[in-house]
């Protein structure tokens, strides 16, 4: 299937199911933005001018370089928290393009593949008013054509795996997820091959895995890990938040409650001690944290809670001031939710 558009508005961003088109799309898109830099420059140029100097400018402004190309990869059932992404990406590059696609090989057998939430059309509507120029909203058979045409239940075949990563916490909660992951991400950021990608703080584990593979694998991407946005009364927004009931929905900020509680005793004893700092254990960090979502009966099953180093996930005994990243996984009710805070 080509383009196809939801809506008539001439602001609609074009929506592209297949990997060749939304290629051509970009490349039609990156010609025309330098055709049009090429006019612009050209009457702003003097028109008459016979030094050397000027005569070179105008030589330079006739190859203006390649526009820059913003992406924000999401599973779509999008929120603000997605609309601050692509905002980001408005704001500092010249074409923005968001993907939706629920990518099978990131979820475990007995996860919500099959029920997550899929609301295409009303995520273009969206999108389209923050302005994002192309939407990539592929298949399973597009996305990963070897497992269909070998009826292999849709697993790729080659995966982009960070060594070690499913023993973080997040990782040992979702063996496999972040394997799912870092092939998803690696695959969509080689289709539309943008100059900056956008990911969310909301998801820490996810955000420290992709910066590695961007590293390691030369990915020549700038990555942006945009703030985590939070309802009124501090819950993080997520997809997920959809499948709290109201009494589930009152009890979720306790998850936010008990990472602030976290937050300001680390603050109080860490930065109390002087201009160097002390630290503090991050066992003393964990039982606040725990003391708080034990307290509230519709919480169970905390997967984890975990204090770990901001750039690799992994778990430290302390912390000073060179801060740290706390997590935790929990069930609100039946719902598993994840949040965390940076120190
Ligand atoms: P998802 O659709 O859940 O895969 O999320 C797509 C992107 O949006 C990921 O980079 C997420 O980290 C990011 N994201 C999800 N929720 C939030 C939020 N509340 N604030 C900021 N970014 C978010």
């Amino acid at each position: 299937m080509s383009a196809l558009r939801f809506s008539s508005s001439a602001t609609a961003p074009a929506v592209h199911h297949t990997i060749r088109s939304i290629r051509k799309a970009l490349a039609a898109a990156s010609l025309a933005h330098q055709q049009s830099s090429v006019l612009s420059n050209l009457t702003a140029s003097p028109p008459h001018s016979r030094s050397r100097e000027a005569a070179g400018l105008a030589g330079t402004c006739l190859v203006p370089p390649p526009p820059s190309v913003g992406f924000v990869p999401t599973m779509g059932a999008l929120h603000i928290g997605h609309l601050s992404l692509v905002r980001a990406a408005r704001q500092r590059n010249d074409i923005v393009v968001s993907s939706v696609f629920v990518n099978p090989s990131q979820f475990a057998a007995g996860e919500d593949y099959g029920t997550y939430p899929r609301q295409l059309e009303e995520d273009v509507r969206m999108l389209s008013s923050e302005g994002v120029d192309f939407v990539f909203a592929p298949n399973n058979d597009e996305m990963y054509p070897s497992s269909a045409a070998e009826n292999q239940d849709n697993v790729p075949r080659t995966f982009v795996e960070l060594e070690g990563f499913d023993e973080t916490s997040e990782g040992k909660s979702r063996p496999g997820h972040f394997r799912g992951v870092a092939t998803v991400v690696t695959k969509l950021l080689n289709i539309i091959r943008p100059t900056d990608a956008y990911f969310g703080q909301k998801d820490a584990a996810q955000s420290c895995l992709l910066r590695s593979v961007v590293r390691d694998l030369d990915i020549d991407v700038t990555m942006h890990i945009c703030p985590t946005l939070r309802e009124d009364d501090g819950l993080a927004m997520s997809s997920r938040n959809a499948y709290l009931n109201g009494e589930e929905r009152q009890s979720a900020p306790v998850l936010y409650r008990a990472l602030r509680s976290a937050e300001e005793l680390y603050r109080s004893r860490v930065y109390a001690v002087g201009d160097a700092g002390g630290r503090i254990a991050s066992s003393e960090l964990l039982s606040t944290i725990l003391n708080i979502l034990n307290s509230d009966s519709l919480v169970h099953n905390i997967q984890y809670v975990s204090i770990d180093d901001k750039n690799t996930m992994w778990p430290l005994s302390d912390v000073g001031t060179d801060g740290a990243v706390i997590s935790l996984a929990c069930e609100v009710g039946s719902v598993r939710l994840i949040d965390n805070i940076i120190l």
